[in-house]
């Protein structure tokens, strides 16, 4: 165990935060960081020494690559070569923000970043506080900073539950506001193609990529051996400990569903807590994906210290943002789905 120092970053004391992280990550270190999507761990990328910590310290499958962070355009060219046109004007309309592009890879970052593929994915976010520490250290490998496998941390406090002892450093910030990790498209192939979706839709990159492809792996359950496109998409995620389980139907039928079951938790909408007459959690309201986004992930974790046997999930619609959330939830509950 080490001491993994807290660094806040109240009046007085941000500046001397913001450098103290920087020079932890630029000595070899690793240092959880806030971002608008969820909490990453990050490590310089061109250290593999430190990618290497990042790797144990979650316990993550060394295949499964990690985005790079990056605080200005500039540093694109350090990471990705062979840049086509389209990343520029994806940059343009979705930088800053949660979005990430899959492109060919340089020498010049460490090998383990892109776990032994060309490729590797690259995104700007917006906030404040990881574009600060970037600029003061350099472009930063960060995946999510939970332990592989448990829903992602859209807290401080989620981090240090799952890392604390394991990292050099957590740098306390607000909760997260969009709650889902970012949209990851590749743009290597010969059609744009969505690997994760995220906070932005579908929607929103037809207008920059109207022929974009949606992969099969968004929704579906990748077959044993299948060769994914995303790493990270074959992988258990998001899991809560208890069996969990996502029903689709109405907010009646859903309610009638949960009422008539024994020893469980239902998780469902603002709208239909009323006819919830079970133990119940709400995610956030139907009307507002957003809400339901940035509230997932510490529902999930709330609700696997109840003790129930099971956790039954109301499905949200896969438009907008909701397509995020319904593909962490599927992941969340293994893929068993009810129809109602
Ligand atoms: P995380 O940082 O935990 O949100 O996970 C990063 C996600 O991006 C995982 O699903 C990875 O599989 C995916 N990813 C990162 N780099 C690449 C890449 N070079 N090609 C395809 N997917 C990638
Ligand atoms: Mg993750």
């Amino acid at each position: 165990m080490m001491i993994t120092e807290k660094l806040r970053l109240d009046k007085g004391s941000y500046e001397e935060s913001i450098n103290r992280a920087a020079d932890i990550i630029k000595n070899g270190g690793i240092v959880a960081i806030p971002t608008e999507t969820v909490y990453g761990l990050a490590a310089s990328c061109y250290c593999d020494g430190a990618i290497k910590k990042v790797f144990e310290a979650k316990g993550r499958p060394q295949d499964n690559p990690l985005i790079v962070h990056i605080s200005d355009i500039k540093q694109l060219s350090e990471i990705a070569c062979d840049i086509p046109s389209l990343a520029f004007e994806c940059a343009e309309k979705f930088w800053p923000g949660p979005f990430t592009m899959v492109l060919k890879r340089t020498d010049k970052i460490a090998k383990s970043v892109s776990g032994g593929l060309d490729t590797v994915a690259v995104r700007m976010p917006d906030n404040q506080v990881a574009r600060d520490i970037i600029a003061k250290s350099c472009p930063l490998a960060a995946p999510s900073a939970n332990l592989s496998g448990h829903p992602s941390p859209t807290t401080a406090d989620h981090v240090i539950y799952d890392l604390d002892g394991k990292i050099d450093g957590v740098v306390i910030s607000s909760d997260c506001e969009v709650g889902v990790e970012s949209t990851v498209i590749s743009l290597c192939g010969d059609k744009p193609r969505l690997l994760r979706p995220g906070g932005i839709t579908v929607e929103q990159l037809k207008e920059v990529l109207p022929d974009i492809v949606v992969d099969k792996a968004v929704l579906s359950e990748p077959q044993k051996d299948e060769k994914v496109a995303s790493p990270g998409m074959k992988y258990k995620h998001y899991a809560p400990d208890t069996d969990t389980y996502l029903v689709e139907g109405t907010a009646e039928q859903f309610a009638e569903f949960v009422n008539s079951q024994k020893d469980c938790c239902a998780v469902c909408f603002d709208e239909e807590s009323g006819i919830i007459n079970i133990k119940k959690l709400s995610y956030g309201s139907i009307a507002d994906e957003s809400s339901l986004a940035r509230n997932v992930f510490s529902v999930l974790r709330k609700v696997d210290k109840l003790g129930v046997k099971k956790i039954y999930i109301h499905a949200p619609s896969k438009s907008g943002v909701g397509l995020a959330v319904y593909n962490r939830l599927i992941r969340a509950a293994a893929f068993r789905v009810i129809s109602l």
